[in-house]
């Protein structure tokens, strides 16, 4: 089967990379190795009201929560950021995969459940892609990885490796969190080694509680801590529980001749909080327009475009995840009481932004 473009993963970031180029008016196939498209719920799925503004999917009937502010922990202190309007949602993470799929294929993508690609070899100056299925065989001009962490096209290609992930683990538990508005964030060297816990609250009787640490070998223990510390014992686990690894900064380089790779694939994803679906997307929009350049006059610019757009906000985000992640507990302490004092909960309140550190514009 010929098209213009395939893009390898339906899921978040592979629905809305293959929605945008649909809609510039070029075929695309959109492979999925699953038989249902998306992560099956393996996310947190707090996203940024702005952020999700700006990627234009239709996110209303998947948001299980509004999200008011934080309340953010050293071991010591603690302080409350508190916003008047929703500065974030929890989503239905697997029913907002499905729609920005399903937006692609009204767009113009042809979905292919089942099809796993497991080779891409070069062929008259576009590509092959092999799937898991034999009969089906893609060729195309350009391909698009939004395979996930584990890709299967940066693999074949040889891209640069992550520099940096952190293991998280996170479960549904049977918990009415107080405020019942506001996420709860644990900075705690003791619980999450190198990054941070988390309590978001679904509705008023359920919380998804996770963390996400640098030092996989401490997972266990610092959850073990969380739950203690919050009082929460096993019998009130709902289900919804996996372990999962996050790419925390981009890949050196996302772009081979014309193979592009988008989303976690890519490591598009914010280092201090561990969020890709914003980025993922807005990146994935910008290689649609990059690939409509690319058949308009033959150069493909992805890598500078989204570079161009976005990486000033992922080195802030690992400018911050350096200087706070690596603080010892007592460093954690010093630092939240300093910052009670100069106000900076009230700066982020005024000026925090989830995507860009600091809102812009
Ligand atoms: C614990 C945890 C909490 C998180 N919380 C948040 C959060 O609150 N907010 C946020 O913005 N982000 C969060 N993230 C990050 C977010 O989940 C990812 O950034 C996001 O899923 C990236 O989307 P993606 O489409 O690039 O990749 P994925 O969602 O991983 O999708 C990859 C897709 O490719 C498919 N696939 C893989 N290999 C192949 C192949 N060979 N052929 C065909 N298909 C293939 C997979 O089946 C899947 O459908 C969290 C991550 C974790 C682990």
């Amino acid at each position: 089967m010929k098209f213009d473009c395939v893009v390898v993963g339906a899921s978040c970031v592979g629905g809305m990379t293959a929605k945008a180029i649909a809609k510039a008016g070029r075929s695309v196939a959109l492979l999925e190795e699953h038989s249902v498209p998306g992560k099956f719920n393996k996310c947190t799925a707090l996203v940024s009201a702005t952020g999700l503004k700006s990627i234009g999917v239709n996110y209303r009937p998947t948001v299980v929560s509004k999200i008011y502010g934080a309340v953010v922990h050293s071991p010591a202190f603690s302080f409350t950021v508190r916003r008047k309007e929703p500065v974030a949602y929890a989503l239905d993470r697997q029913a907002f995969d499905e729609a920005c799929v399903n937006e692609a294929v009204d767009a113009g993508a042809q979905l292919f459940l089942g099809s796993g690609a497991r080779a891409i070899e070069k062929n008259n100056g576009g590509w092959i892609v092999k799937t898991t299925s034999k009969s089906k065989i893609f060729r195309s001009k350009v391909v698009v990885g939004a395979d996930g962490l584990s890709s299967t096209v940066a693999r074949a290609l040889a891209f640069p490796p992550f520099r940096r992930f952190v293991s998280a683990w996170e479960a549904e538990y049977s918990f009415a969190q107080e405020p019942a508005d506001k996420v709860h964030v644990f900075l705690d060297q003791a619980i999450a080694k190198g990054f941070f816990a988390w309590s978001v609250p679904v509705d008023e009787n359920t919380a998804r509680v996770g963390l996400a640490t640098a030092s996989p070998s401490s997972l266990n223990a610092g959850k073990q801590r969380l739950l203690k510390k919050l009082s929460l014992r096993e019998g009130q686990k709902k289900g919804r529980e996996f372990n999962y690894s996050i790419p925390l900064f981009p890949r050196a380089q996302t772009q081979k001749e014309s193979v592009l790779l988008v989303g976690d694939a890519a490591g598009q994803v914010k280092s201090t909080t561990g969020g890709g679906i914003v980025f993922g997307g807005l990146c994935g929009i910008q290689a649609a327009g990059a690939i409509e350049n690319y058949f308009a006059s033959g150069v493909l610019d992805y890598e500078s475009r989204w570079r161009k757009a976005y990486e000033k906000a992922f080195k802030m985000h690992w400018l911050l995840h350096d200087r706070v992640f690596s603080l010892p507990n007592a460093g954690l302490d010093f630092a939240f009481a300093f910052a009670k004092l100069a106000c900076v909960p009230l700066a982020l309140e005024k000026f925090g932004d989830m995507d860009f550190v600091f809102k812009h514009g």
